[in-house]
């Protein structure tokens, strides 16, 4: 077998990254914001009583087996003293804002990985610090003391061994894998750390009574192709510490598609344009949020076949109202399903070829009318969820799946950017 070196040498040598990520975020910013739950079991995401899960635990609540993703009123069978919160998201969206502030003020590599999370890059401003280390820990203390939160960093030669190194300074630690110490500090970690080993896999290798990563290491890369397929190179590399992906540092985005995968194919027209109408809801929010217009809005539709179609219009002026991109988006949706009629199993609409506002003179021809409907409504939807409110063809979806929209019919609604 090839050693690592062999392989990568020019990134085990030169690269440094740190992941950073802050500690039971939503939960330590409710303590912050409110003394009194110091030192208690937290749990934000909703009531005790109500549908739902928990998005974030603190510690102390953790300490009872409680997590994240967990139904709340199972949390609350397992600790029923626990102070449970709504939460606002709104308000953790200003935080993580904030966090993202400073790390940035430090390198302009910086993945956003999650709200709370992200990966920075020194690589290419190494002549800028004479020590990662000490810097990393600079970042550390700065987080720590402007947004008075507890943060755990990791640092390591690439992505997966930085994040990884994070995971055992949690919580509010700075752990730092030296080069060379890799295979040491990998061994007796367990197979679900690595990223891409899902529940199934979990279960089929342990049959094979791979527990560790270092069993994972004795398996052949053919019988991991066997079992996975394709990400099986992806994981062999991984699980040896060896990862040469490289940072997604965020530019302007080039187009927003939002799509509903149907759980049953469905044929009923205006079912369909219900749907369409949400999908359209949601990208027009989405481009509101960015500040964006879409000059292409493309319509995607995949029949009960698998096979897909779809029709992009190029507009003379770009959109960013929902009921401007719908009306554009109906009109393709009809000329694409009308001539068949057959059960759709996907419905998706894209924006794309995205300008800002102050490229256009825009404001002269759009109402200002709808323009403040539309911000009144984002900052609703912000605060109460984005189907508190819906307009009146939205709502039919709402009749149609009165319990809950995600279960029964849709198997899965998909927010891509790209
Ligand atoms: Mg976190």
């Amino acid at each position: 077998m090839l050693k690592r070196e062999e392989i990568f040498p020019v990134f085990r040598k030169t690269r440094y990254v740190v992941h950073v990520d802050l500690d039971a975020f939503f939960a330590s910013v409710e303590v912050l914001l409110n003394p009194e739950l110091k030192g208690k079991p937290v749990v934000v995401g909703g009531l005790p009583h109500e549908r739902g899960v928990a998005a974030t635990c603190s510690y102390e609540a953790r300490k009872y087996g409680v997590h994240s993703g967990m139904p709340l009123r199972q949390c609350y069978k397992l600790c029923p003293q626990a102070v449970f919160v709504r939460g606002n998201y709104h308000l953790y969206q200003a935080f993580s804002e904030k966090f993202f502030r400073i790390l940035r003020e430090y390198t302009p590599d910086v993945e956003e990985a999650s709200l709370d999370e992200a990966y920075l890059e020194f690589t290419r401003c190494r002549h800028l610090y004479p020590s990662f280390s000490e810097t990393a820990r600079e970042i550390k203390r700065r987080v720590e003391k402007d947004l008075g939160l507890s943060v755990s960093v990791g640092a390591a030669s690439n992505k997966i061994l930085a994040k990884l190194a994070t995971k055992k300074a949690k919580p509010g630690g700075f752990f730092e894998l030296q080069p060379g110490e890799e295979e040491e500090f990998l061994r007796e970690l367990d197979i679900s750390e690595i990223p891409g080993i899902g529940p199934k896999a979990q279960v089929m290798l342990r049959l094979l009574n791979v527990h560790k990563i270092a069993d994972l290491w004795k398996l052949p890369l053919g019988t991991l192709r066997s079992l996975f397929g394709a990400p099986s190179d992806e994981l062999y590399l991984l699980s040896r510490g060896i990862d040469c992906r490289l940072l997604e540092v965020e530019g302007k985005p080039e187009s927003f598609s939002r799509e509903t995968t149907f759980l049953q194919d469905i044929w009923d027209r205006e079912l369909l344009l219900a749907h369409l109408a949400y999908l359209c809801d949601r990208l027009a929010s989405a481009l509101r949020r960015e500040k964006l217009y879409a000059r292409v809005v493309e319509v995607k539709l995949r029949y009960s076949d698998f096979k897909a179609v779809s029709r992009r219009r190029r507009l003379l002026l770009p959109v960013q109202e929902t009921s401007r991109i719908y009306r554009v988006a109906r009109e393709s949706f009809l000329e694409l399903w009308e001539g068949s009629r057959l059960a759709l199993r996907l419905v998706g609409v894209k924006g794309s070829e995205l300008v800002e506002a102050r490229h256009l003179s825009l404001f002269e021809i759009y109402s200002e009318r709808e323009e403040r409907l539309s911000q009144a409504l984002d900052r609703v939807r912000e605060k109460y969820g984005f189907g508190s409110v819906l307009t009146v063809r939205e709502k039919m979806l709402g009749e149609v799946y009165p319990e809950d929209r995600s279960r029964g019919f849709i198997l899965k609604t998909a927010s891509l950017t790209r």
